[in-house]
């Protein structure tokens, strides 16, 4: 009922896109993908292309390698120019796996191009982001850090006249299935952020109760009310991620697909709850999370006392410690890149404005105006 038969003319396109998606270049990634896992290794993903002027076609722009191309085809392979950006992790990764950021047309071949590279193929320079107060790593003030176990950086990465052998190739000029790959990888991506954001959204949740704690706080009715308010917002973002793995169904080619309305929802909440999380967690967190002195300054002898002495939290909680949970809080709320919790949540797997078109492409609004129509009495 609820699907009106867009789910199964979903399918039906499904069908015919793998009937079409020629066999070899199956085969080079199924072999590619199962080497990847048989050997443990890490792909990043290479989907966001420079992009130049939004509102322009690639070969409409100043420089035609704003989005990635072929600029020549050889018998064995090809060669690209271009960049990817915003690429997580990257620099610490052992392939890079791109496809096109966008539906593409006849006329834009060189743009539909697919394929999987070691990242130390020649022709490859990664050029890492900064993240803000990144230097607070290199100080040797642990307690500044925020997060002590682990990171995150992007990076451009730019293809200078890259070689790319024909079995690593997976798309090579077939403009008709870039639109199909850019809607299963969004899907896809946009179905894990319930799992991924969920979990981050967790740690926030962790971190501002915490301090609650040591400030001593944590049994006043409006904190606990903001915890929760957190809570039901996480778990609304969870919902999302699993509601479009369960009403996943199975393709033509016997993969299957995540539901791509629900992933859309569930990405489009993601765009905001963790604005809203970050606005209670600081509220909860108070003006110590922007104005903290430093680890340096505990280690000062002329500053540390003070600082043990005046900043202490309630119960004996040492004032080293409530420096540590307000910073990692600083770190989620105001970090940026795959650290924070906010703007990654906003454009990562594409911005909000991508969701909503699709969720209104599967909305179905004349189902909906029928069975208004029919309750109503309205012929
Ligand atoms: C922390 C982080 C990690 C990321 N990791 C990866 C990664 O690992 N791999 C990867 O490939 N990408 C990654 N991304 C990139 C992410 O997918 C993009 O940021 C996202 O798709 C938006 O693209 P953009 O940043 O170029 O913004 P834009 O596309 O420039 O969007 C900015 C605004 O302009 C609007 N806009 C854009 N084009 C048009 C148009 N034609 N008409 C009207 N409005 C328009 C958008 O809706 C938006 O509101 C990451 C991003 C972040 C922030």
């Amino acid at each position: 009922m609820r699907g009106h038969g867009w789910r199964e003319r979903l399918l039906l396109h499904h069908y015919e896109v793998d009937k079409k998606y020629g066999t070899s270049y199956q085969k080079n990634f199924l072999e590619w993908f199962k080497r990847i896992q048989r050997e443990d290794l890490y792909t990043c993903a290479g989907i966001t292309d420079p992009k130049g002027d939004r509102s322009k076609r690639p070969l409409e722009q100043s420089d035609p390698d704003l989005f990635l191309r072929v600029v020549e085809r050889r018998p064995d392979g090809v060669v690209v120019n271009g960049a990817k950006m915003h690429l997580t992790s990257c620099v610490n990764a052992h392939e890079i796996f791109t496809m096109p950021t966008m539906s593409l047309r006849p006329g834009e071949e060189d743009y539909a191009i697919s394929f999987a590279v070691p990242m130390n193929t020649p022709g490859i320079t990664m050029i890492i982001g900064r993240n803000s107060s990144d230097l607070r790593k290199l100080y040797g003030t642990p307690m500044d850090v925020g997060n002590a176990k682990c990171g995150g950086i992007e990076a451009v990465c730019v293809f200078d006249h890259v070689f790319v052998p024909n079995e690593r190739i997976f798309l090579n000029g077939e403009v008709e299935f870039a639109g199909p790959l850019v809607d299963r990888f969004a899907s896809y991506h946009r179905n894990s952020y319930g799992g991924c954001k969920a979990g981050v959204g967790d740690v926030l949740i962790g971190a501002a109760s915490l301090f609650a704690q040591f400030n001593g706080v944590e049994k006043a009715a409006h904190i606990k009310d903001k915890l929760v308010e957190m809570t039901h917002m996480n778990e609304t973002l969870y919902s999302g991620g699993i509601a479009s793995s369960c009403e996943g169904y199975q393709t033509a080619a016997g993969n299957y697909i995540v539901d791509p309305m629900l992933a859309n929802c569930c990405k489009l909440n993601v765009t905001r709850y963790p604005y809203e999380m970050c606005h209670l967690a600081e509220e909860i967190a108070g003006g110590l999370m922007v104005t903290a002195p430093s680890g340096a300054d505990f280690d000062n002898p002329e500053t540390g006392p003070y600082l043990r002495k005046l900043l202490v939290g309630a119960n004996g909680v040492s004032a080293e410690d409530k420096l540590r949970a307000l910073r990692l809080l600083e770190t989620m709320c105001i970090g940026t890149g795959a650290v924070g919790f906010r703007t990654e949540s906003m454009h990562g797997a594409g911005s909000p404005a991508a969701q909503k078109l699709n969720i209104s492409r599967y909305a179905n609004f004349n189902g909906k105006k029928d069975m208004a129509k029919h309750l109503a009495n309205i012929k």
